[in-house]
């Protein structure tokens, strides 16, 4: 990790609370916050814009390679861009949502994903939310945390914010892909927020990082 900056992996399944909870920690804490899901969605959104067949790996590694993609800071948060446009609505959709699961487990799509989380550390201090940056982004960073809620109440959520997501479909594919499957690192704190409001679940988190880093003297 370089030199003195410090990442926060926030991981789990969809509809977990990763979003807000980590958000929250991020602006509390002044570290910048990115979305790692978002970037998927992005390239999976420029995928189907373009009329790329995203079932064909080799199409969409040909477009990874030269898609006018890059990082920039935007209230707050550390954005992938391509050619200068964050597609914040579009890629919220529910024909993104139910794709981009078929984009993520393509192993360059990954290998391309991870060096450029990686380049996030020139932002600064960082707290970052997916599936595997505790397991394969940021294996190094004692700060690790993996947040979970119950099937029932992952779906509720997903409902009350009118989303036909099919979060249970997305999970599978996430957790049985051959690359960067969806588990908990080995040294993960798992905090279960089913019954917890997103306020009460990061206040706790950002209590357990402050010791942690003040027993780690970082
Ligand atoms: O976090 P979000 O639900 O927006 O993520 C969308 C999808 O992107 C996930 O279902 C997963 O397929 C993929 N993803 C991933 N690795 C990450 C973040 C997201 O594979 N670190």
């Amino acid at each position: 990790m370089s030199k003195n900056a410090i990442v926060i992996a926030l991981d789990g399944p969809s509809a977990s609370g990763k979003g807000t909870c980590g958000r929250y920690l991020a602006r509390k804490l002044g570290f910048r916050f990115v979305d790692t899901g978002a970037m998927y969605r992005t390239l999976t959104w420029h995928c189907l814009r373009t009329g790329v067949d995203i079932t064909d790996p080799a199409r969409v590694l040909a477009t990874i390679r030269n898609w006018g993609a890059e990082l920039k800071v935007e209230e707050g948060d550390v954005r992938l861009l391509v050619e200068g446009y964050h597609p914040a609505a579009e890629i919220r959709s529910d024909e993104i949502s139910n794709t981009v699961a078929k984009v993520s487990p393509i192993a360059g799509v990954r290998v391309w994903m991870v060096r450029t989380q990686r380049e996030c550390l020139a932002f600064g201090d960082l707290v970052m939310d997916g599936r595997d940056i505790g397991t394969h982004v940021f294996p190094e960073t004692p700060f690790k945390f993996f947040l979970t809620a119950s099937d029932e109440v992952r779906a509720r959520r997903r409902k009350a914010e009118g989303s036909k997501d099919n979060t249970a479909e997305r999970d599978r594919r996430d957790a049985s892909r051959t690359v960067a499957p969806l588990e908990p690192a080995r040294d993960a704190v798992l905090v279960d927020n089913s019954h917890e409001s997103p306020t009460v679940t990061a206040e706790f988190m950002l209590a357990h990082f402050q010791s942690r880093r003040q027993v780690l003297g970082l």
